[in-house]
């Protein structure tokens, strides 16, 4: 088996994950890490991830003396904190099944022969190969060496891809009021994507963080894949007290005196410089009970679902992932091998699934790679 990497090193993009900790897997069972993917992901990953399950990963890393250990939102992380020691292990692994590198070794196309597949190198040399996997990537962060190249190849093919577009980014909101509250970060919140009919249609209980150009975090940045797929389809909302009921809620925040802003303060637990912002927003300048009623709806509204206009994300360049790319239905999800072009296999992001923060696009690269790989080689061992 030949591996061959445009850089000159394997695992550029395992190195920099997770701030250089790599988080490298969740703790969820299969049917959960698959549910993360959204329905028709979800059930095309299903065999993936069964045959390749967290559990996995974590013993192929204990193996070569990587031990891992569970954290904060089903994270599972390497006790050393070294994304390094997870490439070292992977590629270690990859060598002693019998894989040979070979980097600095960029391929420019793929091409059907009428017996097997040729790759034509940068440095015009070519490798045949009765069996292809194609491991290349999607666009995000590009000089990292991912920049796309496996589409190209496979739209040349006649393959279908769904255009691919910026995932797990951060969100460009051009207010100042947003701006001015960078550096601020909100804990216990909920986001929510919601319709123009005021159905929400996606939620999720992670931080935000506020920025110089609008917001991140990990709930910010889980909603992007949708708002980069269905532009002005949803509108982001932030609920800031979630798990408080509404009727208490109104029933503390407009009786006695004292300052507003520093009663949304403590009801809701968030910080007092945005709390300062939504009482100046909505009612400058009055006492909890002098709030006039219709401001008051229009203040609880604010907190229940704070609204923000999001023009996009901040593109490949600051997206961790790709959403889009091959689509599914090309795809055998049984063995990874493209249905109409037999001995080429698709993985990881080059393929139309991704899911939120938390290990889980590890969790598709693995299991699809192993797949891949496994299935390529059974059919090699055949006669
Ligand atoms: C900043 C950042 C942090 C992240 N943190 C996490 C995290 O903590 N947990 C998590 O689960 N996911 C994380 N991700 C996402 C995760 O890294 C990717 O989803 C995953 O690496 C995708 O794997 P892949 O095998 O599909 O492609 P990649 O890991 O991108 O690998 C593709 C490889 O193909 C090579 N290549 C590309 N074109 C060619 C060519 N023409 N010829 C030869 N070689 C080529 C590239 O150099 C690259 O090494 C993070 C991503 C980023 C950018």
């Amino acid at each position: 088996m030949l591996v061959l990497e445009k850089r000159e090193r394997p695992g550029i993009k395992i190195l920099i994950s997770g701030g250089g900790h790599c988080n490298v897997t969740t703790t969820l069972a299969p049917r959960e890490a698959e549910a993360q993917f959204g329905l028709g992901a979800g059930r095309f990953l299903r065999q993936a991830i069964r045959a390749t399950p967290p559990e996995r990963i974590r013993s192929w890393l204990r193996e070569f003396g990587v031990e891992t250990f569970e954290a904060e939102f089903d994270k599972v992380w390497p006790v050393s904190r070294r994304a390094k020691d997870v490439v070292d292990a992977l590629a270690s692994r990859a060598r002693l099944a019998g894989a040979q590198f070979r980097f600095g070794a960029a391929v420019q196309a793929v091409r059907a022969t009428p017996d097997s597949w040729r790759l034509n190198l940068e440095d015009a040399s070519t490798v045949d190969a009765r069996f292809v996997v194609l491991a290349t990537g999607g666009l995000s962060y590009p000089k990292t060496g991912t920049t796309g190249d496996g589409y190209r190849w496979l739209r040349e093919l006649g393959v279908a891809i769904e255009e691919p577009r910026p995932a797990l980014a951060p969100l460009r909101v051009d207010d100042p009021w947003v701006h001015a509250l960078s550096g601020l970060t909100l804990e216990h919140v909920e986001c929510q994507l919601r319709e123009a009919t005021g159905r929400i249609a996606w939620r999720r209980r992670r931080p935000v963080l506020f920025t110089h150009k609008g917001l991140s975090g990990p709930g910010a940045m889980d909603a992007s894949a949708r708002l980069e797929r269905e532009p002005g389809r949803y509108r982001f909302h932030v609920d800031l007290c979630p798990d408080q009921d509404e009727a208490w809620l109104r029933e503390e925040l407009f009786t006695g005196t004292g300052q507003l802003d520093a009663r949304i303060a403590r009801l809701c637990g968030v910080p007092r410089r945005l709390a300062t912002a939504i009482a100046l927003r909505v009612s400058p300048g009055v006492a909890p009970s002098e709030v006039p009623k219709g401001q008051r709806t229009a203040l609880i509204a604010e907190l229940r679902g704070l609204a923000f206009d999001v023009r996009g994300s901040l593109g490949f360049s600051q997206a961790e992932v790709t959403t889009g790319g091959v689509q599914l239905d090309q795809v055998d999800p049984r063995t990874m091998e493209l249905r109409d072009h037999p001995g080429l296999y698709v993985t990881g992001e080059l393929l139309d699934v991704d899911g939120p923060i938390g290990g889980f696009s590890f969790l598709a690269a693995f299991a699809t790679g192993a797949l891949a790989g496994r299935s390529a080689a059974n059919v090699n061992r055949q006669p």
